[in-house]
């Protein structure tokens, strides 16, 4: 378990080599009519700029503007797809309300007009959760999130603090083998959150139903989790792109969140 969690802490998508052959800023021809699309776009670091806390991220105006058209446009298959909670989604964007995967697919809402319509997952357990969070007390700088499927350390203002946080991590998990939890790491972040569901797991379901189903999704993401998700889209003759990273198994990348704005903003008017 150790080293599994000494590779995942190293934070690193796998990548393609830079002179890869597909590993080209994003064709817009590639993308089908707007019709016959799901939209599947994660938040951070992907429609939002990164900031240095989870808190800080900002909306930029426009975007909610392009998502909602979008939306129309699709007959509503658009979707946002995040590890953060549809709480959290609904405050950054409101008052605006999208359609959404949530809690790393803990949640999902397929209607608006909804709470949410399936749920995966209880909250994590108080004493475990109590016990991550004392973590946060090794160095100043550590970030502590309870998005409530999940609890999240992030290390954005304190990077030196990543192997000690991982090492933690590692020892209250080997006090509780049986516990079904697994962590994910991201972007100068140690997430902590039930097993069993994944960004992947929810996007399958989530396709499943109207108005997603029968569409082509192109999902677009930034980080490590959303490899799970990368890695279905051929199952469901979708395409997958990263920002940042040239990730593996993508059909084609963004250099950073502003390119998906301009990008999204092109579908709908491609002149
Ligand atoms: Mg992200």
């Amino acid at each position: 378990m150790k080293s599994e969690l000494a590779e995942m802490a190293s934070n690193e998508m796998r990548t393609r080599p830079d002179d890869a052959p597909d590993a080209v800023p994003v064709p817009h021809a590639l993308v089908p009519h707007l019709n016959e699309t799901a939209i599947l776009l994660d938040i951070d670091g992907t429609l939002l700029d990164l900031m240095p806390t989870p808190r800080e991220v900002w909306v930029p105006p426009g975007l909610s503007e392009t998502l909602k058209h979008l939306t129309e446009r699709t007959s509503g298959a658009l979707a946002l797809v995040s590890g953060r909670s549809l709480n959290d989604i609904d405050l950054i964007f409101a008052p605006d309300v999208f359609r959404a995967v949530a809690g790393h697919g803990a949640e999902m809402r397929l209607s608006v007009d909804n709470e949410a319509d399936a749920v995966h997952a209880p909250p994590l357990d108080k004493e475990l959760k109590r016990r991550l969070a004392a973590i946060a007390k090794l160095s100043p700088g550590i970030l502590l999130e309870d998005k409530g499927y999940s609890l999240a350390l992030h290390y954005r203002l304190a990077p030196h603090a990543e192997k000690a946080i991982y090492e933690a991590v590692s020892v209250i998990r080997a006090d509780l083998p049986n516990a079904p939890i697994e962590v994910l790491p991201g972007k100068f972040v140690c997430e902590i959150k039930h097993s069993g569901f994944t960004k992947a797991t929810g996007v399958r379901e989530l396709m499943k139903h109207e108005p997603f189903r029968g569409r082509r999704p192109i999902f677009i993401g930034d980080d490590v989790t959303d490899e799970t998700v990368f890695a279905i889209m051929p199952d469901m003759n979708g395409l997958a792109f990263s920002v940042g990273r040239r990730a593996m198994g993508v059909n084609g990348h963004f250099d950073a969140p502003s390119d998906v704005r301009a990008f999204l903003a092109r579908l709908l008017d491609p002149r």
